[in-house]
């Protein structure tokens, strides 16, 4: 067991020496091993403890960054220079960052420890951490369970105790869908808050990079790390950044909208109740509860699957067997290169979505299936826009079911898909969404609640979070 609940405890305990900087990280190397059936991480760095000397010094000295000592494990799309990037594909399988994220950067330059790269769905694809090349991801708290994906390493990395926090990226769902699955907080920033800098492209108009807690004082503290512009992401945005870890803690009485086509067929009953239960204790400490709507939900899944493989289809062609990475030895000529290459590094649901992606692209389709589903994007956020005069924020749950067994679904793209129905129209409106734990099931697995809020406010997000305690 760890002395401390969340970072501000953990540094007090750094600085008055009750805790060793160095034992701390060895405890979570050990650990890691202990759960390495878990297969939550691609690659563990043990060489991370030359920096904990450094760490330790700083912390001495008083002078040390606002993460000093947190030790962070980061989604293998993430780069860090000179340690491999993979994504999870064998496509990349032997290639090496020659420089670091952004974001990643940022926790570094903030003193925190970078332990090891996660586990995740290739190139981001999934829901369930199962299409990976170095093997799937077991939910912690079931072994026969998925723990969610895409983000799945990142997230039971952080549910089994194996570091103090975790990057993910979320481009459908994919930070807060696998953290509902394994019970802990998870927050998708607004588009353009944190740079994307450094992450590989998956769905370039929809990725965003965010992290995952055990506790919301954490998570505001890393997003206030990773925000910000950035002069080499020109979708970052120029904006102030909240001092989010300092205004967490607020008696504003919010605003809340319960969009009714979130609540119909197909949600579990189990997590429905969980859900009118947290609602009922918003309402009873005083926030306003707001029937809404958002009448073309209906629409988010196909507009996002359509867009989303229209985008990765664009962004993969750059895995090509020349440049970088894989290369197939059965090549006679260029074009079969090309096409062996490819063939051979990439994953079946990667080559679906570049099939689907090309196909909707492809002259005589693009009117009626790109260019239509960038109108309904269009409309989707503007159901959102509407919401947000009358509502601070927006309550739904974070998924359907509770985490799935394994195998359940793998063998059903389109099942796969709707896992992702509660949290895909964030992205494609943009706006931030967090998951909060809320409780067990029957059967002991974690019930998660999604909150969404206006572009930019993850202020009023995590407030909500923290006033849920
Ligand atoms: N499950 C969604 C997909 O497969 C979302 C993935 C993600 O957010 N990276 O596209």
């Amino acid at each position: 067991m760890l002395p401390y609940k969340n970072y501000s405890e953990k540094i007090e305990l750094l600085k008055s020496g009750k805790l060793s900087l160095r034992e701390n990280v060895k405890y979570f190397l050990s650990r890691i091993n202990e759960y390495k059936h878990l297969n939550a991480f691609n690659f563990v760095f043990d060489d991370c403890v030359e920096q904990v000397n450094i760490v330790e010094q700083r912390i001495k000295s008083g002078k040390h960054g606002k993460l000093a000592g947190m030790v962070i494990a980061i989604k293998d799309v993430l780069a860090l220079k000179n340690k491999p990037l993979t994504c999870s594909s064998n496509i990349l399988r032997n290639f090496k960052s020659l420089y670091t994220a952004t974001a990643v950067q940022r926790l570094l330059d903030e003193d925190a420890i970078i332990i090891g790269k996660t586990n995740c769905d290739e190139f981001a694809m999934g829901s369930s951490n199962e299409n990976s090349a170095f093997g799937k991801v077991l939910n912690p708290i079931d072994n026969a369970r998925v723990p969610g994906g895409s983000s799945g390493g990142s997230a039971v990395a952080v549910a089994a105790g194996l570091c103090d926090a975790s990057l993910g990226t979320d481009t459908g769902g994919s930070i807060r869908q696998p953290a509902a699955f394994c019970g802990i907080f998870g927050l998708k920033p607004t588009y353009g808050r944190v740079s994307r800098y450094g992450l590989t492209a998956y769905a370039s108009s929809f990725d965003s990079i965010g992290p995952f807690s055990k506790n919301i004082e954490d998570i505001a503290l890393l997003l206030e790390v990773i925000s910000g512009k950035d002069d080499k992401d020109s979708t970052s945005f120029e904006i102030d950044i909240p001092n989010f870890s300092k205004d967490i803690q607020t008696d504003k009485k919010f605003r809340i909208g319960i969009p009714k086509e979130y609540f119909g067929e197909g949600l579990d009953k189990e997590i429905s109740n969980g859900i009118n239960n947290t609602i009922a204790k918003l309402k009873s400490s005083g926030h306003e509860i707001i029937d809404i709507t958002l009448p073309r939900t209906e629409y988010s899944i196909a507009t996002y699957y359509i867009l989303a493989t229209a985008e990765a289809s664009s962004n993969l062609a750059r895995f090509d067997g020349a440049r970088y990475g894989y290369r197939s030895d059965d090549s006679f000529n260029l074009s079969d290169m090309y096409i062996n290459s490819r063939s051979e590094g990439f994953g079946e649901e990667v080559k679906r979505r570049i099939m689907l992606g090309t196909y909707v692209l492809s002259a005589g389709y693009y009117d009626a299936y790109y260019r239509k589903a960038q109108k309904v994007r269009r409309l989707l956020k503007e159901d959102f826009d509407q919401a947000f005069k009358s509502v601070d924020v927006i309550l739904t749950p974070t998924t359907p079911t509770a985490a799935f067994k394994l195998g359940e679904k793998s063998s059903d793209p389109l099942e796969m898909y709707l896992m992702d129905i509660y949290t895909t129209s964030a992205n494609l409106a943009g706006i931030p969404g967090i998951n909060i734990p809320i409780g067990k099931n029957s059967e002991g697995l974690p019930i998660g609640m999604q909150l969404m809020a206006n572009q930019f406010d993850e202020l009023s997000l995590l407030q909500i979070g923290k006033s849920l305690k």
